[in-house]
């Protein structure tokens, strides 16, 4: 079983969505071993969004994630990292195909719901970066059987 990072970004929390967006995952059987809700500063997104430092939507893209309060998520499960991606659909809400949350939620490049970690090892990084180690939670979760085959996790 893997685990992957999902933010929920301020349009998301301005809209109301969070309730629908945190159903879509959990409706998936993505398993929720973390969350909470947090002010994102300056300094965590310059890290976060490095991979973008050079771009000239990169402070915009910044001031955008720390409008309000954020809700970070760590969801498991197998395959969780493209799982999640395939989920989120395309970085560009107006391209993103009909049925995945940008394509259903988002008009947008930047204001597009949902973070989700790009790789196994971004997620681990990612997870660190957003969590305390007292803040993930693993747990037997009662009904795997109901998810996977039994040699599927
Ligand atoms: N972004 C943007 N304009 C762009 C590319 C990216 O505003 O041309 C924003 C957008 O919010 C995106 C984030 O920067 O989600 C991170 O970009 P990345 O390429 O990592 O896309 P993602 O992994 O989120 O699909
Ligand atoms: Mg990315």
């Amino acid at each position: 079983m893997e685990r992957t990072l999902v933010i929920l970004k301020p349009c998301t929390i301005q809209r109301g969505l969070t309730g629908e967006i945190i159903a879509r995952f959990e409706k998936k059987g993505l398993i929720l071993e973390g969350m909470k809700m947090t002010w994102l500063t300056d300094e965590i997104l310059s890290e976060h969004y490095a991979h973008l430092k050079e771009r000239s939507f990169f402070q915009r893209v910044k001031d955008a994630m720390a409008v309000c309060p954020v809700i970070v998520c760590c969801w498991k499960g197998v395959d969780a990292v493209n799982v999640v991606r395939t989920l989120a659909g395309a970085t560009n809400g107006r391209n993103a195909a009909p049925g995945t949350i940008r394509g259903d939620y988002s008009m947008s490049v930047q204001e597009n719901i949902v973070h989700a970690s790009d790789s196994p090892e971004t997620a681990a990084i990612e997870l660190k970066r957003f969590f305390n180690e007292d803040e993930l939670f693993s747990y037997e979760t009662k009904n795997l059987l109901s998810l996977y085959a039994n040699d599927e996790f």
